[in-house]
């Protein structure tokens, strides 16, 4: 069985150094202070969707762009 690597950003498969996925404590990720705009999960696939962080890059290349 593979090991679903959940540091990864589903968008750009470069680390989301997301803290929620590294088994740290909830709330002191940048990812809590930061808004994701609904439309930005349609890119991530649907199998990866709240299993994947975003990657911080990825959300403020995603609102420079909409
Ligand atoms: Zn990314």
């Amino acid at each position: 069985m593979s090991k679903v690597l959940n540091e990864t950003c589903p968008l750009c498969n470069q680390s989301n150094n997301c803290c929620n996925s590294k088994d740290k404590s909830l709330g002191i990720c940048w990812c809590n202070e930061e808004s994701f705009p609904r439309e930005i999960f349609n890119q991530v696939p649907p199998d990866q969707l709240r299993k994947l962080c975003i990657c911080k890059s990825c959300l403020e290349k995603f609102k420079i762009e909409h």
